[in-house]
Order: C-alpha cells, then structure tokens, then sequence
C-alpha cells in the first residue's frame, strides 16, 4: 500500500513518520524542501505536485491549514482529481469548514475518488506519540477500510458521521479549548493580582474538578513564559471563524467563542499570532497589568 502525504508542517511531519514507522511506503509533498528532505532521509520519495503524486498512491493524506490549502491541492491546476487513480481514497485531516469538506466530496465523487474528513486532536506532542484523536466524517465502509492507517497516527479514532461530521467535531473540540484557556487565563491572572502564586493555584485546584488536561498542557507553558507553538493563535482564530461560521449558516449561536474570538484578534492586532495559544494570557495580563509566572 502506498500513502501519498501532503502537508509536513508540525502535524503532518511526526503524523507521516509514524506511517513509516507502521511500515506504508510514502510519497511527500511540502512546499518547503526541507521538511521534504527529512522524510526522504527515511526512505520516503517526494512528488513534485498533488496531481503527481496521487498518480503514485492508493491513499492520499492532506494536513493542511485551512480549507483552500485543502481545495488547492484536491482540486487545483495540478490537483489530486487529475492524477489520482481510479477508486483512490483520499483522508482529509486538516481542521477545515464542514461545508468545504461536503463540496469537495461531491466534485472527487465525480472521478470516483472517495473522501473521508478525519481532523485530528492533541497537538504535536501526541502527533509524535501517534497518540492523536481523530473524528472522522464520511461513509462507515470507507471508515473500516482505513482504519489501520489512521490508527498508525492515533490512539483514537471515532466514526462520528457522515461528510463534515470529523470537521463539525472538530470545531466543538476548538470551541471547547479556546474557551478553557480563556477561562484558565481569566482565573491565573485573577490570583496573581489577588497577591496569591498562580503556580500554587495550579497546583492546589489541578486535581479537583476545575483540572482538566487543557489547564495541564498550558498552565505550566504560561507559568513558564513559554509560548512557542504548539498551536499557533492563527490557526485556532481560523477554527473559530469556521465555527462562528458554520454556527450562522446553521441558526446556533456561540455567544463566548464570539467573545475569546476578538481576544485573539486583539493578540493578532499586537504581533501574536504566530504565539501558542496559551498567549490567551497576554490578553488578561495587559487588561490587569500583571504577569502570570512562577
Ligand atoms: P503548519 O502550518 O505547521 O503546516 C502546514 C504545512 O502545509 C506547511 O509545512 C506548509 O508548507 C504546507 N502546505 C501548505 N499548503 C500546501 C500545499 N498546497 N501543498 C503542499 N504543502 C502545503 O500547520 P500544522 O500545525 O501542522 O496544522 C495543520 C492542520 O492541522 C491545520 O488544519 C491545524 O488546524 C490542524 N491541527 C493542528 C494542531 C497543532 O497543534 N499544530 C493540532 C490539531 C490540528
């Protein structure tokens, strides 16, 4: 079985090394050569475009940023649907918009390419670790038959519906950590300007029910001064564009994502947008003028 792997930024790297690691033989592709040389140097080959190198695949993988990334290199000039043979599959695994995912489904279908969207869930560590969630949108039979590759990269993998039922997962999951870090950094910035350690609080309340593992993955990273990404604040701002997005075309309303959403804007606005999202803090700390740090 070949894989052709489009996209080796954070995710897409350690998720296509753990493909090797399981044993698949990879075609790549990236636009930037050195992310490319690293999977070569484990006996990867690279493609020059999409349309290349799904000639050369059963399964295509994007992991890509954002929904026209995705369509670019699915539908584009020199796109997967001119090269990619007949009865290829192609999983999807960026965090896009669900509509995005159910047109593109229709325009592969015409070419009898099928698709799954199957984001995916903890971040780079779990990315190395292979122990990634995936929640996958598309038919339950296509489902099974790539259950082995995805769970190469996962320890998770949950069928949740059908096309644009990964991504509408995916968006719940965004709204629910954006909120989580906006309420941690309300609340450490509150016992820091209160005279009180927000080390010690951490600590004291990490156990009890407000612990959850988004306080224990970026607590310490604010604790630290550390906002290396991670997850960069502008692609969870694209997360919660989709989500608002999705939430209007629908009739729901998301009246606190709408709220962390211009606090990322704002971080944007101050140069930030390349910081972990844990920078959440930033916002709180320049309000209250004080820094939350051991
Ligand atoms: P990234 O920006 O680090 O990587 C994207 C890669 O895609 C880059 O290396 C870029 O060169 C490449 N690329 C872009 N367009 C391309 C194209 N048309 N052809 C070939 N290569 C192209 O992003 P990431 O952090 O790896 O995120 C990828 C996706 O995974 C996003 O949708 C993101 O929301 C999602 N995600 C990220 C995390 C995280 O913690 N970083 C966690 C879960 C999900």
């Amino acid at each position: 079985m070949k894989i052709g792997f489009i996209g080796l930024g954070i995710m897409g790297k350690p998720m296509s090394k753990n493909l090797i690691k399981a044993g698949y033989s990879l075609v790549v592709l990236d636009h930037h050569a050195e992310n490319e040389a690293e999977l070569n140097a484990l006996g990867a080959t690279t493609a020059e475009t999409p349309k290349a190198l799904a000639g050369q695949s059963d399964v295509i993988i994007t992991m890509l940023p954002n929904s026209p990334n995705v369509q670019e290199a699915l539908l584009g000039e020199n796109g997967v649907i001119h090269g990619a043979r007949h009865g290829a599959i192609v999983i999807d695994m960026s965090s896009i918009a669900p509509l995005a995912s159910r047109e593109m489904h229709a325009e592969l279908a015409k070419k009898n390419i099928a698709l799954l969207d199957a984001p995916v869930s903890g971040g780079e560590p779990k990315a190395i670790d292979g122990t990634l969630s995936v929640m996958v949108g598309g038919d339950k039979a296509l489902f099974d038959k790539c259950y082995d590759i995805m769970k190469s990269m996962a320890s998770s993998v949950v069928h949740t519906g059908e096309i644009g039922a990964g991504n509408v997962t995916k968006l719940a999951n965004q709204v629910i950590v954006a909120l989580n870090i906006a309420a941690m950094s309300e609340a450490l910035t509150l016992a820091t300007k209160a005279g009180v350690s927000p080390e010690l609080v951490y600590q004291a309340i990490r156990g009890g029910l407000a612990g959850s593992t988004v306080l224990d993955a970026k607590a310490p990273m604010v604790l630290d001064r550390n906002f290396k990404p991670g997850f960069r604040i502008d692609l969870h701002i694209k997360d919660l564009m989709n989500a608002l997005d999705t939430s209007h075309e629908i009739g729901a309303q998301l009246p606190l994502t709408a709220a962390v959403m211009e606090m990322m804007q704002a971080l944007r606005s101050d140069g930030l947008g390349k910081a972990d999202h844990s920078a959440l803090a930033c916002y709180y700390e320049k309000l209250t003028n004080v820094e939350v740090a051991r």
